[in-house]
Parts: structure tokens; C-alpha cells; sequence
């Protein structure tokens, strides 16, 4: 199927590796110009390589204060233009919800709730400039279903969630959709170092629900969250 979103402008950010890079890959697999970020400039670099179409990395630290409007300036100045965001962001440790400290915690909603939202604030102007736009928020299926041993993760992203359904109903009107994807276990470099076992999704077909999500025919798909999650959660809802 043809997405019909070739030649539109993606920034995916967190994108040097596993799920950021995949969504970015299926994007400029579908003829996007895809703009990536991540901390290690030379990670950034190979991966930024082995996607197809122009491409910008830009090394940086997406959960500084500054550098949400700093990727979308870049990525405007680049290709004069953005279409699509997709935000990801590093985890954040493992803790049970009664271990939690003041300082990693707030870390976790600067990385998975305060960064995602900036991103999005940055971005909404150029989406409604273009015409309409496509947000996916790389999240996990701990907002449907927290986990035990990811307490700051369960934080962070439930409030994430909560903003998202608020914000999608603000932006349904100027064509922009805004969406939730909510990886289960994926093989990662990730899940390895948390040690996870089990029956493990593709990263690659991760990235091509985002792709969908973010596709001419996802028009009037907004305020969901999507699992991506082989029946990994129990949840009715
Ligand atoms: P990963 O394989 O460890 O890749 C993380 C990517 O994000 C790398 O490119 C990394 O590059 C970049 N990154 C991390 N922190 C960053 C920062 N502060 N600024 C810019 N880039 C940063 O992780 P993943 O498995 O793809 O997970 C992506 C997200 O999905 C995470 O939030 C994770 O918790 C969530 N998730 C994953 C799974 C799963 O099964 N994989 C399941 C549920 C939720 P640098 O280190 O060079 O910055």
C-alpha cells in the first residue's frame, strides 16, 4: 500500500537505534525526508546512513529544556517545511513504585511526559502551516497496563497519556492527528538490558504501525493509543 506521504518532512527523535530508528526507516522508506536525533553523534551517523532519501541527524540531547525547538528550527531551516513528528525518548530505569526517588523520577517525566509535550508545542505551528500534520508518541503499553518493576516508566506515561487524549481533540480540527504507540516487548538493545524474556516483536514492523499512523489513510485516527503488543496486555479498554 501506498501511505501517500511521499516527500512529506519527518523529525523522529531518539532515532540511532531500535524503535526511533525503525519508525524513521519505514518513514523514509516511504519517501519522507526524515530529520533524527540521538546523543551519540557517531551511532547517529551510521544509522543516519542506512536510511534511504535525505536525511539530517542532528547529535543532541532530547530531553534538554532547549532542544525540542532547536530540532524543529533545524528541521525547518533543512527542508523548509515539517509534516509528521514522531517523539521517542530514551527509558527510564527500572524501580518498583515504592522505591522511587524524588530526583529519578522527575528525570523520567523530563524525558517521557515534559519532552514529548515541548516537541509537540514546537511542532503544532509548521503542522497547521503545512495543512495538517501526523503525531505518533512512542510510548509503551504501560498505559493501559503499568508494570510492575517500571514505576517511573508507568508515571511518566500515563500522564503523557492523559495530555495526548486533551491535546488530539484540540488539533482534530486543523487536520492534525495525534496518537499514542504503545510498544510491548520488542528486541532491542533496550529490553536486553532490562533482561526481558519472552515472545518479542520486530523493532522493523514496530516502525511501519508508526508509519501507517502517521500515513495519508490514518486521517481519522486521533486520540488512540495504539498497542503494538502480540496480546502481551490484558486490559479490555
Ligand atoms: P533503545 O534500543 O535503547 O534505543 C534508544 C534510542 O534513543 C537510541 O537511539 C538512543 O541513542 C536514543 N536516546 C536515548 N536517550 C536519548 C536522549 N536523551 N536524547 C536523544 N536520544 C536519546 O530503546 P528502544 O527499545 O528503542 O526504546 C525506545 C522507547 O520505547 C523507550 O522510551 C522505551 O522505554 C520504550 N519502550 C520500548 C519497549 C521495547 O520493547 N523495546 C517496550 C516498551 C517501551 P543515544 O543513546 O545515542 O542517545
Amino acid at each position: 500500500m501506498d501511505l501517500g506521504i511521499d516527500g512529506k518532512v519527518a523529525l523522529v527523535t531518539a532515532a540511532s537505534k531500535g524503535l526511533g530508528l525503525a519508525g524513521a526507516a519505514a518513514l523514509a522508506g516511504e519517501g519522507c525526508r526524515v530529520a533524527i536525533c540521538a546523543r551519540d553523534p557517531e551511532r547517529l551517523a551510521a544509522a543516519a546512513a542506512t536510511l534511504p532519501g535525505e536525511v539530517l541527524a542532528i547529535p543532541a540531547d532530547v530531553t534538554e529544556p532547549g532542544t525540542p525547538a532547536s530540532l524543529v528550527e533545524a528541521t525547518i531551516e533543512r527542508f523548509g517545511r515539517l509534516d509528521i513528528l514522531v517523539a521517542n525518548a530514551g527509558g527510564p530505569p527500572p524501580a518498583r513504585a515504592l522505591d522511587v526517588e524524588a530526583g529519578a523520577m522527575r528525570a523520567a517525566l523530563q524525558a517521557n511526559l515534559l519532552t514529548s509535550i515541548s516537541l509537540v508545542q514546537e511542532a503544532v505551528p509548521h503542522l497547521r502551516a503545512a495543512g495538517g500534520g501526523r503525531i505518533a508518541l512512542i510510548t509503551s503499553i504501560a498505559v493501559k497496563q503499568p508494570i510492575a518493576t517500571l514505576a517511573y516508566s508507568n508515571a511518566a506515561r500515563t500522564g503523557l497519556w492523559g495530555w495526548a487524549k486533551t491535546a488530539a481533540q484540540d488539533l482534530v480540527a486543523d487536520a492534525i492527528t495525534l496518537n499514542l504507540v504503545c510498544p510491548g516487548l520488542h528486541a532491542t538493545d533496550r529490553v536486553v538490558e532490562l533482561g526481558s524474556e519472552g515472545r518479542m516483536g520486530d523493532p522493523t514492523d514496530f516502525g511501519r504501525v508508526v508509519a501507517f499512523l502517521c500515513s495519508a489513510h490514518a486521517g481519522f485516527i486521533s486520540g488512540a493509543a495504539i498497542s503494538v503488543d502480540g496480546a502481551g496486555t490484558l486490559g479490555l479498554l
